[in-house]
């Protein structure tokens, strides 16, 4: 892990920066859930139908070309038996949410409680510790 850091010298303080390496599948993975998560957040709370088949579409894009061969095909499995909902900002960022839980399962991670996910990806959280 060490290898995976450089320090930088700032002056008088020495901070540790992550090295810029290609992605491993868990870094690919918090960054991708970071972009679709926050992509719900700030898609329209009453969307046109045009709006919804495109994200839909895209859903759906994302899972064919997602550069985790095993991730993807999971994904496409789920999304078979469980379409995007994309009629409202509420209802993908919780259709979202809960495909996030159901892959965190799989993986042995807890669960997220999905009534937090404004906070956690558009308010920031209620103690104002994000302020
Ligand atoms: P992550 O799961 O990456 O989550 C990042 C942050 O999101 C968390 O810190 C938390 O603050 C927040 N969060 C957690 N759960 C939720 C939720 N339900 N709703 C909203 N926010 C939440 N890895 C595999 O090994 N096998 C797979 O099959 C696999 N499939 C994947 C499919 C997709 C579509 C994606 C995007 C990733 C997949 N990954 C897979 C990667 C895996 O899900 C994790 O991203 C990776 O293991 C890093 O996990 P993490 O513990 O850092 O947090």
């Amino acid at each position: 892990l060490i290898k995976l850091f450089m320090k930088l010298e700032t002056g008088d303080s020495e901070i540790e920066k992550p090295a810029e390496c290609p992605l491993d599948r868990e870094e690919l993975g918090r960054c991708s859930w970071s972009f679709l998560h926050t992509m719900a957040a700030y898609y329209p709370v009453t969307p046109s139908s045009s709006q919804q088949q495109d994200m839909t579409q895209f859903i759906t894009l994302f899972s064919r070309f997602f550069p985790c061969d095993e991730c993807a095909e999971d994904l496409r499995a789920r999304l078979k038996k469980n379409l995007p909902d994309a009629s409202s900002r509420h209802n993908l960022s919780q259709w979202l949410c809960r495909l996030h839980n159901e892959i965190n399962t799989r993986l042995g991670k807890p669960e997220f409680d999905c009534s937090r996910v404004d906070e956690r990806w558009r308010d920031g959280w209620r103690d104002g510790s994000c302020d």
